[in-house]
């Protein structure tokens, strides 16, 4: 019960600190828009009831009268990341399982991501959906403490297909994927996500599929109409594709976010004309695939949010998706992937694919929650883009993904959804990294409750089934093994 009882002293901690009676004014900051326009070098901006309500140069923004003042001098304001990419609820850290798929993991998971300030993060096609819709009323209304925002997609893939031999071990049991083998399968899967008013699908195309027996990767037969079914409800959908000629298939196919990029080759001109005509959203998840940080000696912002065993784990390649340790020699492959990553990744951004933040974190303790997305942001610098455009499409651009006008950016009648900086990330992507504080709403995240918490708790799989909801919908019992 031990790591229980530290969950509620974390929770009554952030609950007393979300009561923010009032309005705010933070004042003096270097304030980064998260658009394509210019900073303000020194700013104020007055937060009410969780929203900005003015924002300007200091000295011409009208404060209410009795507003606390927060002086910000010499540091940066930023909005929250949001993460349309990434797997929640079975990382345990000290174990991966699908019995760790509770309500109060799935939190502690957006509370990692809101550490690291994101303020929203869409989970992949992995959910039970009975499940994520109750998840999501409850947190609309605030029956959680502050974390990041719950978003998910539906999924769908062929029979025995779909995620990484790690994840279907989470996602089969609880039916979490629709699985077609044909184009009715798959329209009337749609139909169904349609009727359930999720508006978001993920699919996944992969050779990997191949590699599982006699299991296929679902074909353009099937894929084509099932982009069109669910363009005809409204429905957004990403595709999961890893070599060119998958990517190929599905932009032709119209997808509206195609996730990975292509590294085992380099893009030709008939995908880069593709992705001209098309302009998809490019979710590229690359971190994943990169040496940890960790491997790279001391990393306290990273260290300070796992338990020094799983460290030691991570260092020792000991992961639940297998990974090489820190002593292992660098690879042709590894090398050849840099390669072709530096020649690719700016021909998509030329030709037109619009790159937004994902990180695929949840499946590798190397590269979790929160942490991720800053190696990301990291990546995109190293590959070339700005900082003012990575900041661009890691805070405002991914709220077209995930349909929603209330954050994203620095501007009055947003929620007051933004990351204090002791340094400034228009230098150096990696300044992102110097977060003084994370306020969503409004509310200022209790990062050292978050900490103590992150660092000490290991999994205590029988706490959490104990201290689980009971009015969320129960696991069903499996049906099928998984590979
Ligand atoms: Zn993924």
């Amino acid at each position: 019960m031990r790591g229980c009882k530290l969950m509620m002293a974390a929770w009554a901690a952030s609950v007393a600190l979300n009561a923010q009676p009032g309005a705010a004014v933070y004042e003096g900051a270097r304030l980064i828009i998260g658009d394509a326009s210019a900073p303000i070098e020194s700013g104020a901006f007055v937060v009410e009831n969780g929203r900005i309500t003015a924002i300007g140069a200091k000295g011409t923004v009208k404060i209410p009268a009795g507003a606390t003042r927060i002086d910000l001098t010499g540091k940066t304001v930023m909005p929250t990341l949001n993460n349309i990419h990434l797997h929640i609820g079975y990382e345990g850290f000290v174990s991966w399982s699908v019995e760790n798929h509770t309500p109060e993991n799935v939190l502690d998971h957006l509370e990692r991501e809101a550490f690291y300030g994101a303020g929203t993060a869409m989970t992949m096609g992995d959910q039970p959906i009975a499940f994520a819709l109750q998840f999501q009323r409850d947190q609309l209304a605030g029956r959680f403490p502050p974390a990041a925002r719950f978003f998910f997609t539906a999924g769908m893939a062929p029979p025995g297909g779909g995620p990484d031999a790690l994840l279907i071990q989470g996602t089969t049991p609880l039916h979490a994927i629709f699985e077609v083998s044909t184009p009715e399968e798959a329209v009337a899967a749609v139909r169904k996500i349609a009727d359930a008013k999720i508006g978001q699908v993920k699919f996944w195309v992969d050779n990997r599929d191949n590699n599982r027996g006699a299991r296929k990767k679902m074909p353009p037969e099937v894929y084509t109409p099932l982009i069109a079914e669910a363009h005809r409800h409204g429905i957004l959908v990403h595709a999961h594709a890893t070599n060119l000629q998958d990517q190929k298939g599905v932009v032709k196919a119209g997808v509206d976010v195609l996730v990975h990029t292509v590294v085992a080759e380099k893009l030709d001109g008939e995908f880069l004309s593709l992705l001209g005509e098309k302009k998809p959203y490019w979710a590229p998840v690359m971190g994943l695939g990169d040496r940890s940080e960790l491997c790279d000696g001391s990393n306290p912002f990273i260290e300070q949010t796992l338990p020094d065993s799983v460290i030691a784990d991570v260092k020792a390649g000991k992961t639940w998706l297998p990974s090489a340790p820190c002593s292992a020699p660098r690879t042709p492959q590894a090398q050849q992937r840099e390669e072709n990553l530096k020649y690719n990744f700016p021909k998509y951004i030329a030709a037109g694919a619009r790159i937004v933040l994902g990180t695929d974190a949840g499946v590798s303790a190397k590269y979790a929650y929160g942490f991720a997305e800053h190696h990301e942001m990291g990546m995109y610098a190293k590959l070339g883009m700005k900082p003012s455009d990575v900041i661009m499409v890691s805070t405002s651009r991914p709220t077209e993904v995930l349909r929603i006008k209330d954050t994203g950016t620095l501007a009055k009648g947003k929620r007051a959804d933004f990351i204090v900086l002791n340094a400034n990330p228009l230098d150096d992507i990696r300044n992102t990294r110097a977060i003084d504080n994370v306020y969503l709403n409004g509310a200022r995240v209790d990062r050292d409750a978050l900490r103590a918490k992150f660092k000490q708790a290991v999994v205590d799989r029988d706490a959490l089934q104990a201290s689980a909801r009971k009015d969320y919908v129960p696991h069903p019992p499996s049906s099928r093994k998984a590979d």
